[in-house]
């Protein structure tokens, strides 16, 4: 196999032993689960920390002053403190905790959404997913702010040119993907932070999946805002977060009212808590958080550099058997990208080809990914997409090749 030479540093078959689910069968074949960048499935760690929690140590945190609630606290907290580890972050007080990336991205637009005005500008890319694009959309809606796109090229890449051309004197924010969900691109965030900081404007990273892929730095990124989901790394749904320099964070007006996140309530006034729970109204995703440390924690565990090798050589070894086949279209071949393969299927629909594949037990998406204008750059109104996790195996790569080339015979 292509990654040997990392083999010894991961073993992709012990560390899918972990994942309970990935023994199932679907429509009496063995599952192979192609759809992580969707959301990953979960370790047994995970699973284990999540009914652990809830079977021994379980309450609401910071309101109480018993034994369940202390021990609570101290689990809640110490996750944050992995998410700070893992993205190495200056400290866990500059980790918020939010329901996931597109959340915490939200929080951002709402609270900038206060002193932008109109005329500020904003630059996104053609490459974002819709949380990256939405909320900034919002603003534009109700207060005219301006959104500038940066093109991406034929290859999937980003016109990073084009990108130091659209970046200005208006420009109050440059939001950016580390990762593209459908390209499998990985931007060169630390560049477009240069270029955004020297212009006077913040940067924030989409890490959806970059945190997954990436091994992520946001000191070395310098970025003032960094997103991350819990569900792409094998943790929990209904978490995810939000990294920021402390000033950026500090500046930011509060997200939504309510209990854990004030100082003091009087009937005349409200005065509110510090960063990052001044950003955390009422009570939290506690277990989710509890779920994400244990997968943190677990995933840290790998080398994680060996983990994206081996997902790389799974998708190169899919894509030489594929790439002479004449009705196959692939959709982003930027060097360097991550695995993660969109691809067209010439005379059918995606959704079609997505659902021949569910017979042979393939799991694939099929849709526009949540990036409408990422599609309509390419001239596609649907794709379906194959994406590798480090439970991946070259079996599950043979299987989803030689399945899509069945699936093919449908079409003809
Ligand atoms: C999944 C994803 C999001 C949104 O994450 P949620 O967990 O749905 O909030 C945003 N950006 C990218 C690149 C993603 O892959």
């Amino acid at each position: 196999m292509a990654d040997g030479s990392t083999l010894s540093r991961f073993d992709p078959y012990a560390a899918r032993a972990q994942f309970p689910i990935l023994s199932r069968t679907v429509n009496g074949k063995p599952l192979v689960y192609l759809d992580s960048a969707a959301s990953a499935q979960k370790p047994r760690a995970v699973i284990d920390a999540l009914t652990g929690a809830m079977e021994g140590s379980y309450s609401n945190v910071h309101r109480g002053l018993h034994t369940l609630a202390n021990e609570t606290t101290e689990a809640f907290e110490a996750a944050r403190e992995t998410v700070a580890r893992f993205l190495n972050a200056e400290s866990a007080e500059q980790i918020v905790w939010t329901k996931g990336g597109t959340e915490a991205i939200n929080l951002v637009a709402a609270g900038l959404g206060q002193s932008l005005k109109s005329g500020d500008e904003i630059v996104v890319t053609q490459m974002e997913h819709h949380a990256n694009i939405v909320p900034w959309s919002m603003l534009r809606d109700r207060l005219g702010v301006m959104l500038k796109w940066v093109p991406v090229l034929d290859d999937g890449s980003l016109d990073m040119a084009g990108l130091a051309a659209l970046i200005g004197p208006r420009t109050k924010l440059v939001a950016v993907t580390q990762m593209s969900n459908v390209l499998g691109t990985i931007n060169d965030v630390r560049a477009v932070a240069d270029l955004a900081h020297a212009a006077g404007a913040l940067v924030l990273v989409d890490g959806c999946q970059g945190a997954v892929h990436c091994a992520p730095d946001v000191q070395a990124l310098d970025c003032d805002f960094y997103v991350f989901t819990g569900h792409k790394l094998y943790g929990p749904t209904g978490i995810g977060g939000l990294y920021g320099k402390r000033a950026a964070l500090e500046a930011l007006p509060p997200y939504q009212g309510g209990g854990e996140m004030i100082g003091t309530v009087t009937e005349e006034r409200v005065t509110y808590a510090a960063v990052p729970h001044r950003f955390e109204a009422g009570t939290p995703p506690i277990l989710e958080a509890i779920g994400l440390g244990a997968a943190l924690d677990w995933f840290m565990g790998f080398d994680r550099t060996a983990v994206a090798a081996h997902e790389k050589a799974l998708y190169d070894r899919v894509v030489d058997r594929l790439s002479g086949l004449n009705w196959l279209r692939i959709i982003g071949e930027a060097e360097g990208k991550g695995a993660i393969l969109t691809f067209t299927v010439e005379g059918a629909h995606a959704h079609d080809v997505a659902q021949i594949l569910d017979r042979y037990g393939v799991a694939v998406r099929a849709g526009t990914h949540c990036a409408e204008p990422l599609a309509k750059r390419f001239g596609v109104t649907s794709s379906a997409r194959a994406s590798f996790a480090l439970y991946n195996t070259v079996e599950d790569a043979d299987a989803f090749t030689d399945a899509l080339i069945k699936a093919r015979e449908f079409f003809v």
